[in-house]
């Protein structure tokens, strides 16, 4: 994302450049997909793998065909995108039946010609609390998550009658008849397939309003039994522009694996101004390699740190080696005839960094506080008092998160 800036500097100048543009003369727009790829370095152990793990298209309740999430993945520069429509919820089935549940995969598939872009297949398993709603990824097969036995159509009815929230909202009868037929199925049966198939489940949005009125993740009964039988793997604590700290603490306490998705519906750009230096939210998953096998295996093992409103949030095991491979320092020498020492910071990430000075040194030209703008340098003048070879530096990184309000401590070395 560097040259946005830049790019927004030229803006009053640039009318030219678009109308060659649109006829396809000139490539800027072209380098701005190129700058707004998201960008993070890898760890010294671990590949950074960016991915959005929950996203819908018009094969539920997404507006978009899946090719443009396909082409959103490609711009933003995501490693992997995961496809996962909503099974019950059909608001779009009067037009697209939809009934191969697959479809969405495989229409993206298709319109993926970016062999740098990975595409799994996903479903949201969606029920009334205390379900709530629950992602599949990595399925093999989502025809076998959902049941719409019409059989089932009296139970159905009663549901209605009992719970709005199984879909008496929903305007057409069509829609909500089915989405309270396919609720009757139990959400179990659906998340043993989908453990069956191999699937990394999370839960999703778990302080949703028309779910949890307060705004607030309340682990329910429900999901600790299906933590101990390690069907629920991950939990979001970010999704689309909201973040939990509930959610958050949840799964630190439960060994769950953080997550941050768009949800997204409409078009990406729409929800995330790029242009205003805006970002939609991502989970980078700390993996072997680029392989659907290592990711899978990474978000397993709980290696992933969101990035959401230019913060990085995640455990300290994962989120230390990402601020120490994104900021590098290095001395530039002492100014001549004082002990002020000239110290070069580069940030290799896509993130602002904001760093509070906790060393025993002050500075000559700054507070304490001060911010390193993504994929940029910064010089600081450091009073050491007396000449030295080498220090420590060491900083509050205040834009990034390891507990609910906690910001992790980092220290940095540098050679003189
Ligand atoms: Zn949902
Ligand atoms: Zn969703």
């Amino acid at each position: 994302m560097k040259k946005f800036l830049i790019f927004i500097f030229f803006l009053p100048f640039c009318n030219f450049v678009f109308t060659d543009a649109k006829a396809g003369t000139l490539s800027l727009d072209r380098e701005i997909i190129e700058d707004r790829k998201i960008s993070f370095p890898d760890t010294n152990e671990f590949k950074v793998i960016v991915s959005d793990l929950h996203t819908h298209s018009i094969f539920s309740d997404g507006h978009v065909w899946p090719n443009i999430r396909v082409e959103e993945a490609q711009r933003d520069g995501l490693d992997l995108l995961a496809i996962t429509e909503h099974l019950e919820y059909q608001p779009h089935m009067k037009f697209i039946p939809n009934n191969d549940r697959n479809d969405a995969f495989n229409e993206a598939l298709v319109a993926n010609d970016d062999k740098d872009l990975l595409i799994v297949n996903g479903a949201e398993i969606t029920r009334i609390p205390p379900v709530g709603h629950m992602n599949a990824i990595f399925i093999k097969d989502a025809n076998s998550l959902f049941n719409d036995d019409e059989s089932n159509i009296p139970i159905a009815k009663e549901l209605l009658k009992q719970y709005p929230e199984a879909g008496s909202w929903e305007e057409n009868d069509e829609v909500s008849n089915y989405y309270a037929l396919t609720s009757v199925w139990p959400a179990e049966k659906a998340i043993d397939e989908a453990h069956s198939q191999g699937a990394f489940i999370f839960w999703n949005h778990s302080w949703w309003t028309p779910q949890s009125p307060q705004g607030i993740s309340i682990l329910t009964d429900f999901h600790k039994k299906l933590i101990s039988e390690n069907k629920l793997h991950g939990i979001e604590i970010v999704n689309g522009v909201n973040y939990s700290d509930e959610a958050f603490q949840i799964a630190i306490d439960n060994n769950l694996t953080i997550i941050g998705t768009s949800d997204v519906h409409n078009l990406i750009d729409w929800d995330y101004s790029f242009y205003k230096g805006k970002h939609r939210p991502v989970t980078l998953v700390l993996s072997k390699d680029k392989t659907e096998k290592s990711i899978k295996d990474a978000l397993f093992k709980g290696r992933t740190v969101v990035w959401f409103k230019n913060k990085l949030i995640g455990l300290k095991d994962n989120l230390v080696p990402l601020l120490k491979s994104s900021l590098s320092f290095k001395s530039l020498g002492y100014e001549a005839g004082t002990f002020i020492l000239k110290v070069e910071i580069e940030n290799k990430s896509d993130s602002k960094m904001m760093l509070k000075n906790i060393s025993k040194y002050t500075f000559s030209q700054n507070t304490d506080s001060f911010h390193v703008d993504a994929h940029s340098k910064k010089i600081i003048e450091i009073k050491t008092i007396v000449k030295l070879k080498e220090m420590n530096l060491t900083f509050k990184i205040q834009n990034a998160y390891i507990e609910p309000s906690k910001n992790p401590k980092v220290s940095f070395f540098v050679k003189i």
